[in-house]
């Protein structure tokens, strides 16, 4: 899991390590800001469970969990990119921002086959084609789940988005079957030459076969990404985190305007709550100390 925030936490630790992030959270000005974990999805309920004990060994210590469902090449490129960015952004930045990353990629696989393939779920036609040995699959995950066969040379009806962006490209090196077929991929994705890398080792637990390249692709310029996330994200009433949900991840106080829409639409229960307090409340002077009008019951 990747740990992003105060200069004293940025790591990749074991997801389970809780030692030592107890250990990265010791010196006071670590705990001072608040931090983001980027881990996948699979591990995020073992991540919360690090970082609640790691928090319980750090009071004052504020850190949350970003589970990601990125595939593993795409996580790695996309994680480098956001620690490239930790001295510009804070931490509760940095989660609206991974964010807002993750949904501008097209990141996927060409596999030679999907039987064992878990997510996105393989038709039986498709996994039918799996028994032939030629055959081939483009599998993305973002921006859309979705399986295309390559028939003759073609990824059949599938859909890449047309971003407009300059778009940066890495794959993974070691299967040449699949590699051809990526490397189409990544030519209808633009321009650019892909940075080829060695594959992650979660890579083939993944894509659920050896026999896979994965590839990613990300906008060349983020700025405008982060600039637009921040721009239309709320600043947190409580602690001051830009708020993208509907509240806050860091301290769970609601987002602002969601408390203003609760307000109108609950003006009637509060009125209730009032007449309620009147029945509580005899004197005039106990009214007065509860902010009500005198003798109004
Ligand atoms: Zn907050």
């Amino acid at each position: 899991m990747r740990v992003l925030g105060a200069p004293d936490l940025r790591t990749t630790l074991d997801v389970g390590d809780v030692d030592a992030l107890v250990e990265r959270l010791r010196p006071p000005a670590a705990r001072a800001d608040p931090f983001v974990v980027v881990v996948p999805a699979a591990a995020a309920a073992t991540a919360a469970r690090t970082v609640s004990l790691g928090r319980a060994g750090a009071p004052g210590a504020v850190g949350v969990v970003h589970a990601s469902t990125l595939p593993p090449l795409a996580l790695d490129v996309v994680g480098d990119l956001l620690a490239g960015m930790q001295d510009e952004l804070s931490a509760p930045e940095l989660l609206v921002v991974t964010e807002a990353v993750e949904r501008s990629v097209v990141a996927g696989a060409a596999l030679s086959t999907v039987t064992r393939l878990a997510e996105p779920t393989p038709s039986m036609a498709q996994h039918l084609r799996s028994w032939w040995p030629t055959s081939r699959f483009v599998v993305t995950t973002h921006p859309t789940p979705q399986i295309a066969v390559v028939v003759q040379g073609e990824p059949r009806g599938l859909r890449l988005p047309d971003t407009g962006a300059d778009l940066d490209v890495w794959c993974t090196a070691g299967d040449e079957p699949t590699r051809a077929v990526a490397a189409d991929v990544v030519a209808r994705l633009g321009e650019r030459e892909p940075v080829e890398v060695e594959r992650p080792d979660a890579s083939r637990v993944r894509w659920a076969t050896s026999r896979c390249t994965e590839l990613v692709a990300v906008p060349h310029d983020l700025s405008l990404v982060v600039r637009t996330a921040l721009d239309a994200a709320v600043e947190c009433r409580s602690c001051g985190a830009p708020v993208a949900w509907d509240a806050c991840r860091f301290c769970h106080a609601r987002r602002p305007d969601a408390i203003d829409r609760i307000d109108a639409l609950t003006a009637g229960d509060r009125l209730d709550a009032i007449d309620l307090t009147d029945q509580t409340l005899d004197s005039t002077d106990d009214r007065a100390a509860a902010g009500l009008p005198a003798g109004a019951a």
